[in-house]
């Protein structure tokens, strides 16, 4: 099995796919695993309240394994306070149910870190897509997160970040991108110098430590 910790598409072949999911919390399926949370892209000053109202009741679905992709955006054009309020409630819901965060960040690291810290932030929590250099990389895992990496990794630049990181933190991802996750797996293992396989592996370990055993078959 290789994990794919965050799609906007559907399985592909041997994959295991978290899919996340943004709108229409309502018309959520019975199978298969979700993430769920409102993106700052997409938040509405009229129609937030509502949205969350019903990501709170659908989060209590146990395929919704984790809350987002959700966190703050630096270049987008929602306004910076929503943005933070609605992120705030997010982790505030998370930490209600027990269930991990995804996280969406563009140039806003410090102030995720401290909208996680002020709200006593204890459950795991994945930044997706990430993209910048080994000093962040080491503060974000310092903190006791976790990183996920997907079409970024075709540059040379994030491999060297990605080789000087400890694989029992990191995760793989396709995100909306046109790519392959068994690309990103043949990437990383390079970057990392072990074997597909034995990535894999870790990449299942490092799911079941965050979510749980029950999604995944899993066979040590
Ligand atoms: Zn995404």
């Amino acid at each position: 099995m290789i994990i794919n910790i965050h799609s906007h598409g559907p399985a592909t072949g041997e994959e295991w796919v978290l899919k996340n999911v943004f709108e229409h919390f309502d018309r959520l399926p019975g199978t298969g695993w979700y993430s769920m949370g409102l993106h700052p892209w997409y938040l509405r000053e009229n129609d937030w309240k509502g949205q969350l109202a019903l990501l709170r009741a659908k989060s209590e679905q146990p395929n919704v394994l984790a809350i987002g992709e959700c966190g703050l955006d630096k270049v987008c054009p929602t306004d910076p306070a929503l943005q933070k309020l609605v992120f705030t409630e997010q982790v505030k819901l998370a930490n209600e149910t027990g269930k991990p965060l995804i996280i969406h960040c563009v140039r806003a690291f410090d102030d995720v870190l401290s909208v996680l810290k002020h709200n006593g932030n204890k459950v795991p929590v994945i930044f997706h897509g990430f993209y910048r250099g080994l000093q962040l990389a080491n503060k974000l895992l310092g903190e006791g997160h976790y990183l996920s990496f997907g079409k970024a990794l075709d540059l040379k630049t994030l491999q060297q970040v990605l080789k000087q990181l400890p694989p029992d933190r990191i995760f793989l991802e396709t995100d909306d991108a046109s790519i392959s996750i068994e690309s990103r797996y043949q990437l990383a293992a390079e970057s990392l110098q072990i074997g597909q396989d034995s990535l894999s592996l870790q990449i299942q370990k490092n799911a079941v430590t965050v979510f749980g055993p029950a999604p995944f078959h899993y066979d040590n």
